[in-house]
C-alpha cells in the first residue's frame, strides 16, 4: 500500500467520523423575537416563551427589546433582515412605523408571527393577541352582572394611541349601552399612571358622589386608583375591576387581599406564539389568526388560579429538569452513537484495508513466487555457468600443471644425458669401463625420456578419449610369468625373493596385451624400487568364479594412508625422489586396468610391505582353445639399484657447503643441489673454512684438486676441530687412483668420488650420508645427554659439554652464549652442533639435562623441592614446579611420590 492509498484510507475514516459527530443534539431553527417594551406583563410573556421552547429544543429563541424605542425597533427589523433566520415574532412598538420594515421580512420568505400587536398591513404568517374588544366587553358585562344593570363607572383608560386601549374602550362602552341603568361618570386617559390619577380621581369622586364602580384598563392602574382613594377615604365604597391578572406583583395578589375586586385576565400568548412557530416552521397546519380567550378572576376563583398556577411553576421546574436531563441523556446517547459510529467506521475501515492488504499480500506472494521461480532459474543458469567455467578452468589448470611437471620430468634425464655427454667430449684420455658406465647413465635416461615420451602418448590419448582396447586371446599365464621373468636379474643383483605363483599351466583371456604389460610393468618396477635388498616381491595369478585376480605382493617400505589413497593419482609420488620415477605409472595403470572392466587396488602399510591386486572380469564364455602368441615386450630394466631412502622434502632446512675450483662445475652442483638444499659455494679450501664455520653445514662436498690448501687437508681441520667434527665430507677426485682414495679415508672423509661421478650417484651418497646421520640422531635423540651412545668422535665434545652444564648448575643466569663463550665457540656453532649431533636444541639439552638431574635429586628424600629447585639454577622453586610438570606431566612432589 502506498502514501496515497493510507492517506485515502484514513480521510473516509475522518470523513465518517466528522459525519456521525453532525448528529448531535443542536438547535435547527433559530427564531428571533423582537419584544417592543419592558414590563412585568412582557415578562411574563417572554418566561411563558421560554416554558414553551423547552420541549422543543431543535428551536432556538432570541428575545431582542427595544424599551418602547420605535426607532430602534424598526432598525432591529432591518438588521434581522440581514442574518440568517428561519422566522421572527415580533410585538410591534407602533404600528405604522413598522409596517414597511416587517413586510420587507416577510416578502423575503421569513414567516412572522404578530404578538399582542399587529402593523397595519395583513402581510405577516400569523398573529397571537388576547382580544381587547372582547376584554372590554366581558368587563362591562361582568360589571353590569354584579350590580344588576346599575352603577356610575369611572374609566381610567391607557394612552388611546395604542390598539388595546381603544378596542378595550370600545367593547367596555358596548357592554355598558345594553345595560340602561349602567353609566360610565366618566372616561379619563392616564397617561402619566399616579400624578394623573392624583390629579383626576379625587375631583371626579367629589363631582359625582354616586360613582360606585372604577374600572381600570391595566390592574397597575386599578391599584393606584384604590391607594389613592383611599386618601380620599372612598376606597372601601368604590368597586375596584383591573385588566391583567398577572399571577407576578400588581395583578392576582391585590384581587386575593381584596384590594381589588376583579381582574379580567389578558394572556400574553407567549405559548402560544412559540407553539404557531413550531407548526409552521415544522410545516404543520396552524391558525393565522389566533384570538386569546380572558377569563374574569375575582376572590372566589383567585386562590385556584393561583394554585394552579404555582402547579405550573412547578411543573415548569420539573419539566426543565426532565429536559436537562433528557438534554444529559441526549449528550450521553449522542456521544456513544458517535462513539459507536467511529467504531463501525474504524471496523469498516480496518476490514477494508485488511481485504485490501490481503489482496495485496496475495498479489505479491504470486508475484514472489514467480520471482523465485526466475531465480531458481536464473540460478539454475548461474550454477550451469559456474559449473562450466569450473571444468574449464580446471581444465586449464590440470593442463598447465600437466606441462609444468612434464617439462620437470623431461629436464631430469635430459641433464643426466647431457652432462656426462658433455663430458664425455671433452674428456682427452678414454678409459673403457669409465665411458660404458657413462654410456649406460646416458642410454638409461634416454630410455627413461622414451617411456616418458610414451606415457605422455598414452594420457594424451586417454585424456581425448581416443584409447582403445586391442584385444586378442592369450595366454595370461605365460603372458605374466614372461614379464616377472624378465626381473629375475634384477632380484637375483638384489638379492630379493622373486616368485610368481599360479596353479594353473594356462588361462586363456582376451586382453590388450601392449597395455597389460604396461601394468604389470609398472607395478613391478615400482615394487623392485621399493623394497630393500634381501626382500621379497611376489606375483600371483588366481582364478575365481568370476574374475581373475592377479595380485603383486612385496615386503618393501609400504605406504602411508594418504600415499595409498594418493597412489593413482597422476604425479603422485609419495617421495620427491626424481630418480625413482615420474608419478605417471599407476595413473595409467589405473586407466588401462578400468579399458578392461576390471579394478586395481592396492593394500599396503608403511615399512611392511605394499600388495596390488588387478582383478579382471571372468565372463562365461571366455574360455577358448585357440589362444593367440602373446607379443614380447622389451623390457628396460634399471639394473643399478638405486638405494632406496628417506628422503626430505625440498623445504628442507638441510645446509651443503660445495668447494670447487671448476666455475662450471661448481654451478653444476650447484644447480643440482640447490634444488634440494641450502647450498654454499666455495672456490677455495679457505673459503670453504670460512663458510663451514660460518654456517655449520650438514655436509661438505669437495674437490681433491684445489689452489694452495688441498681437500684431504681441508677434511683433516675440519674432522679435528669440534665445531665441525660432526660434519660428513665427501671428496670428488679426478685421480681415480686407489691411493687417493686411501688418502682421503685416512683424512677422515665420509665418501669417495671418482670423477667424472655420475651425478645421480653422488646424490645418492649425499643423501645416504645425511640419512645416515638422522638415523644415528634418531637412534638416540630419545637418550639424550646420554654420550655413551654417540659416536666416539662426538662422544667427548658432548661429555664436556655436560661437565660445563654440570659446573654452572645452580646458576641462574646460565646461558647458551655464555656456554658457547667457555667452549671457544660462537653461539650459532654450539646451536648447529648440538642439533646436528642430537637433533635437540641446546636449550633443550639444557633441559633434559636438568630433569634427568632433577629426577636424581627427587629420588634423595633428604632434600626438600625447594632446595632442589635452587640447586638446579631456578630462582623460584613454583617455576621449577611448572618447568618439571611441562616436561614430565608429574609436579615433582608427584614425581617423588610415585
Ligand atoms: P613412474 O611409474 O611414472 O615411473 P612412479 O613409479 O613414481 O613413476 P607410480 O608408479 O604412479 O609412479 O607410483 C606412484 C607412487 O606410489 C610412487 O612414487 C611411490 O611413492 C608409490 N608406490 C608405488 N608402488 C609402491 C610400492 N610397491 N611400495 C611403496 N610405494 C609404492
Ligand atoms: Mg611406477
Amino acid at each position: 500500500m502506498n502514501f496515497n492509498q493510507i492517506r485515502l484510507f484514513l480521510f473516509l475514516i475522518f470523513a465518517f467520523s466528522s459525519f456521525s459527530c453532525s448528529h448531535e443534539l443542536e438547535p435547527k431553527y433559530r427564531i428571533v423575537f423582537l419584544q417592543c417594551c419592558h414590563d412585568e406583563w412582557r415578562d411574563v410573556m417572554n418566561s411563558e416563551m421560554k416554558r414553551e421552547l423547552a420541549f422543543h429544543p431543535e428551536f432556538k429563541l432570541e428575545i431582542i427589546e427595544s424599551y418602547s424605542e420605535t426607532e430602534q425597533q424598526i432598525e432591529q427589523v432591518r438588521a434581522i433582515a440581514k442574518e440568517d433566520i428561519d422566522l421572527l415574532i415580533i410585538t410591534p412598538n407602533e404600528a405604522k412605523p413598522l409596517t414597511a420594515a416587517i413586510e420587507e421580512i416577510y416578502k423575503s420568505g421569513v414567516p412572522v408571527i404578530f404578538v399582542d400587536r399587529k402593523t397595519d398591513s395583513g402581510q405577516y404568517t400569523a398573529f397571537i393577541g388576547a382580544d381587547n374588544y372582547e376584554i372590554g366587553k366581558t368587563t362591562g358585562k361582568f360589571i353590569s352582572s354584579q350590580f344588576r344593570d346599575r352603577g356610575n363607572i369611572i374609566e381610567l383608560e391607557l394612552e388611546m394611541t395604542s390598539s388595546p386601549a381603544t378596542e378595550r374602550h370600545r367593547g367596555f362602552k358596548d357592554a355598558v349601552a345594553d345595560a340602561p341603568n349602567l353609566k360610565i361618570v366618566e372616561s379619563v386617559e392616564i397617561k402619566d399612571g399616579l400624578t394623573d390619577i392624583n390629579n383626576y380621581l379625587p375631583r371626579i369622586l367629589k363631582e359625582h358622589p354616586e360613582t360606585n364602580i372604577v374600572f381600570a384598563h391595566t390592574d397597575f392602574l386599578a391599584v393606584t386608583a384604590y391607594e389613592v382613594a383611599q386618601k380620599v377615604e372612598k376606597a372601601k365604597s368604590l368597586f375596584f375591576v383591573g385588566i391583567d391578572a398577572l399571577p407576578v406583583s400588581k395583578g392576582m395578589q391585590q384581587v386575593k387581599e381584596r384590594i381589588l375586586d376583579a381582574s379580567l385576565l389578558y394572556p400574553t400568548g407567549g405559548a402560544e406564539a412559540i407553539q404557531t412557530a413550531v407548526k409552521i416552521l415544522k410545516k404543520q397546519p396552524f391558525k393565522k389568526e389566533n384570538k386569546l380567550l380572558t377569563n374574569v378572576i375575582t376572590a372566589e376563583n383567585v386562590d385556584i388560579m393561583l394554585s394552579q398556577i404555582e402547579k405550573i411553576k412547578e411543573q415548569q421546574v420539573d419539566i426543565e429538569r426532565q429536559v436537562y436531563r433528557i438534554n444529559d441523556l441526549n449528550k450521553t446517547y449522542s456521544s456513544q452513537r458517535n462513539r459507536l459510529y467511529f467504531m463501525s467506521a474504524l471496523f469498516i475501515g480496518v476490514v477494508v484495508l485488511g481485504t485490501f492488504l490481503f489482496f495485496l499480500l496475495q498479489e505479491k506472494q504470486q508475484s514472489n513466487i514467480v520471482l523465485a521461480q526466475q531465480n531458481d532459474a536464473i540460478n539454475r543458469q548461474k550454477d550451469e555457468i559456474e559449473k562450466v567455467s569450473e571444468v574449464a578452468r580446471q581444465a586449464t589448470e590440470d593442463k598447465m600443471r600437466f606441462y609444468s611437471y612434464i617439462s620437470h620430468e623431461f629436464k631430469t634425464p635430459l641433464s643426466l644425458i647431457l652432462t656426462p655427454t658433455e663430458d664425455l667430449i671433452e674428456r682427452k684420455a678414454y678409459n673403457v669401463n669409465e665411458s660404458k658406465q657413462v654410456l649406460e647413465l646416458i642410454k638409461k635416461n634416454a630410455n627413461r625420456l622414451l617411456k616418458l615420451v610414451d606415457q605422455v602418448l598414452d594420457l594424451r590419448k586417454i585424456d581425448a578419449g581416443k584409447i582403445e582396447l586391442n584385444a586378442d586371446f592369450y595366454d595370461l599365464v605365460s603372458f605374466s610369468k614372461e614379464i616377472v621373468d624378465d626381473f629375475k636379474f634384477k632380484a637375483k643383483n638384489a638379492n630379493i625373493d622373486l616368485q610368481f605363483i599360479c596353479p594353473f599351466k594356462e588361462l586363456p583371456y582376451e586382453f590388450d596385451a601392449e597395455k597389460l604389460d604396461k601394468v604389470l610393468f609398472n607395478i613391478l618396477s615400482n615394487a623392485f624400487k621399493y623394497t630393500p635388498n634381501g626382500g621379497f616381491i611376489h606375483v600371483s595369478l588366481m582364478k575365481n568364479i568370476n574374475n581373475v585376480e592377479i595380485k603383486i605382493s612385496d615386503n618393501g617400505v609400504g605406504m602411508s594412508e594418504i600415499d595409498r589413497e594418493n597412489a593413482f593419482e597422476m604425479f603422485y609420488r609419495a617421495n620427491k625422489n626424481v630418480s625413482l620415477g615420474t608419478g605417471l605409472g599407476l595413473a595409467l595403470s589405473r586407466e588401462f586396468v578400468h579399458l578392461h572392466k576390471g579394478e586395481i587396488s592396492v593394500e599396503s602399510k608403511k615399512d611392511s610391505g605394499t600388495s596390488f591386486i588387478i582383478s579382471l572380469p571372468l565372463l562365461l564364455n571366455d574360455s577358448r582353445n585357440q589362444v593367440a602368441d602373446a607379443p614380447v615386450f622389451d623390457h628396460e630394466i634399471e639394473t643399478e639399484k638405486v638405494e632406496k631412502s628417506e628422503l626430505r622434502p625440498l623445504e628442507s632446512d638441510i645446509s651443503l657447503v660445495i668447494i670447487e675450483d671448476n666455475a662450471e662445475l661448481l654451478e653444476f652442483l650447484n644447480a643440482k643441489f640447490s634444488k634440494l638444499y641450502n647450498v654454499y659455494l666455495a672456490e677455495s679450501a679457505e673459503e670453504g673454512w670460512d663458510k663451514i664455520l660460518n654456517f655449520v653445514p650438514d655436509l661438505i662436498i669437495s674437490d681433491v684438486m684445489l689452489p694452495k690448501q688441498d681437500g684431504f687437508e681441508l677434511t683433516q681441520k675440519v674432522k679435528q676441530d669440534f665445531r665441525t667434527s660432526h660434519i660428513p665430507v665427501i671428496l670428488l677426485t679426478a685421480k681415480g687412483k686407489i691411493e687417493s682414495q686411501i688418502e682421503g679415508t685416512k683424512a677422515g672423509a665420509d665418501a669417495y668420488m671418482g670423477k667424472p661421478f655420475n651425478q645421480l650417484l653422488l646424490e645418492e651418497k649425499v643423501k645416504n650420508l645425511i640419512e645416515n646421520r638422522d638415523r644415528m640422531r634418531r637412534r638416540f635423540s630419545n637418550e639424550i645427554t646420554n654420550p655413551g651412545n654417540v659416536q666416539s668422535s662426538e662422544r667427548k665434545f658432548l661429555l664436556d659439554f655436560e661437565l660445563l652444564i654440570e659446573k654452572y648448575l645452580n646458576d641462574s643466569t646460565l646461558s647458551v652464549e655464555k656456554l658457547s663463550a667457555e667452549l671457544g665457540m660462537s653461539r650459532v656453532q654450539l646451536y648447529r652442533k648440538i642439533t646436528a649431533i642430537t637433533n635437540h636444541n641446546v636449550n633443550d639439552y639444557i633441559a633434559e639435562y636438568k630433569i634427568k638431574k632433577a629426577k636424581s635429586l627427587l629420588a634423595d628424600a633428604s632434600k626438600n623441592i625447594s632446595e632442589i629447585a635452587y640447586e638446579l639454577g631456578f630462582n623460584n622453586p613454583s617455576y621449577f614446579t611448572t618447568f618439571f610438570k611441562q616436561k614430565t606431566n608429574k609436579t615433582p612432589s608427584e614425581w617423588r611420590n610415585t
